[in-house]
């Protein structure tokens, strides 16, 4: 590889996760330490990280054709990007990467993006670096304090995952649980709410497994890192994801009755509804089980709006275990969701299971769940009409004086008047749509429409 002159400018790809998002930022953050800026819209940038996520279907694939549009973009620039490789495919599969793709300068785990700037300087050298090392901890101690954001910010609190569901790569790809330093995290999030958010979004793969000594070197879980984030003036909202079943704690449950800054809102996955289907995903726990949390959720957050994930078509998954799938979608009537056909991830126990579903009858159902979920989503904004709430308003709209926000049940809401980004607007819900819907926000005696 030829030398380069030292990137002045970079862009962020990221795909998947909410966690990518927040390490692309991180990522973001680290350059901008060194000078290194984003690039401005439509202009191409001297250094494009691709930070992939394992997830996406033929995820390696499609990285190699994003990496040949990069080369072939740069050949009719006259210029070619530095290209780094990140995220979960780089972890699973960068020695390959590097193999295959020689105009890959770098490649760099989620555990090890830290070390971004090194990275960056043996390939400004013309020399090729790979990092795809697991140090947990040690990453979240180099990074940088955190630049100015939107009104919501995001806040890894824990990584990893020991739960091993047979068709999923996190556990391998992000590596056992850790738990970030709940003192790390309270001052992670004081900056944050310095620079001006106002929401927090906790993350985790197993988020609702992380678990700490408090400032008075007592242990806590998740509850307890939310109680005192909650003390933060200057915060509004706490929010978190993603959470399983089994590590939700009566501490965790109760607060959502008591924290008022703790949104009512709630991600749970459950990815099936058929007890067989659930042991062979490895989920350790039955549709009772999960069904059980809901309701003690539902008994201290009475309007909690819920959402999750499914995956339809599992190896061996019969009619009748997928609609298993579709009444506990019935009896949860969840607010939002996420659902996907299964596809067989390399390395996972699931992708050599016998029983692997046609692609069409996968379509069907998929069809057939959507369908259910959207029904539910739809009803749940409904039944939203009428209440007074608070919305953070996040965004200008596309009509003159329309403003975007979420309400606390994390539905969009759009409505008029004189407002700025990070507001909490008090509206009157007044018109539901399939995914979204109107507010009236009162002027004086006129509800502006
Ligand atoms: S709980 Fe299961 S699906 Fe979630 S990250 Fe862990 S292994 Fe993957």
């Amino acid at each position: 590889m030829k030398p380069s002159a030292p990137p002045q400018t970079y862009r962020v790809k990221s795909f998947g996760c909410q966690m990518n998002v927040y390490d692309g930022e991180r990522m973001g953050e680290l350059l901008a330490e060194r000078g290194i800026m984003p690039a401005p819209e439509g202009e191409d940038a001297d250094l494009v990280i691709l930070n992939t996520c394992h997830i996406r279907e033929k995820a390696a694939e499609k990285v190699y054709s994003d990496i040949g549009r990069l080369v072939f973009a740069g050949k009719q620039a006259g210029k070619q990007p530095l290209i780094a490789v990140a995220g979960c495919v780089a972890q699973a599969e960068g020695e390959e990467i590097m193999q295959r793709a020689p105009a890959v300068s770098i490649v760099v785990g989620p555990q090890a993006y830290h070390r971004l700037p090194e990275m960056l300087d043996k390939a400004v050298r013309g020399k090729r670096a790979t990092d795809t090392d697991m140090p947990a901890i040690a990453k979240f101690d180099a990074l940088p304090a955190r630049a100015k954001r939107g009104p919501s910010a995001f806040l890894t609190v824990q990584e990893g995952c020991d739960k091993f569901c047979t068709y999923c790569v996190v556990p391998y790809t992000r590596g056992a649980e850790i738990s970030r330093p709940f003192s790390h995290l309270v001052a992670e999030a004081h900056k944050l709410v310095e620079a001006g958010a106002k929401e927090i979004m906790l993350l985790g793969q197993n988020v609702n497994a992380w678990a700490g000594e408090d400032d008075k070197g007592r242990r806590t879980g998740l509850g307890g890192l939310i109680r005192t984030l909650a003390q933060i003036d200057g915060l509004a909202r706490i929010r978190y994801t993603t959470s399983h079943p089994n590590d939700m704690d009566d501490d965790l449950i109760a607060a959502h009755g008591e924290v008022e800054k703790l949104m009512p809102y709630l991600h749970l996955p459950v990815q099936a509804g058929s007890d067989r289907i659930l042991k062979a995903m490895n989920r350790q726990h039955t549709a009772e089980s999960y069904l059980r949390v809901i309701q003690r959720f539902r008994a201290v957050r009475p309007d909690i709006a819920l959402s999750g994930d499914f995956i339809v078509g599992f190896p061996g998954e019969t009619e009748g275990e997928f609609e298993d799938t579709l009444s506990i979608v019935d009896e949860v009537r969840y607010a939002a969701c996420f659902s996907f056909k299964y596809s067989p991830r390399p390395g996972t126990p699931a992708a050599s299971m016998d029983g692997q579903i046609a692609p069409q009858v996968m379509d069907e159902r998929l069809k057939r769940l959507q369908a259910r979920l959207a029904h539910h989503q739809y009803a749940f904004n409904q039944s939203s009409i009428g209440k007074r709430c608070e919305v953070l308003v996040e965004r200008i709209g596309r009509h003159p004086g329309q403003w975007l926000g979420k309400s606390p049940w994390l539905q969009s809401v759009h409505f008029q008047g004189d407002h700025a980004i990070g507001d909490l607007v008090e509206v009157t819900l007044a018109e539901a749509g399939p995914n979204s819907l109107k507010g009236l926000v009162r002027n004086g005696a006129t509800l502006l429409a």
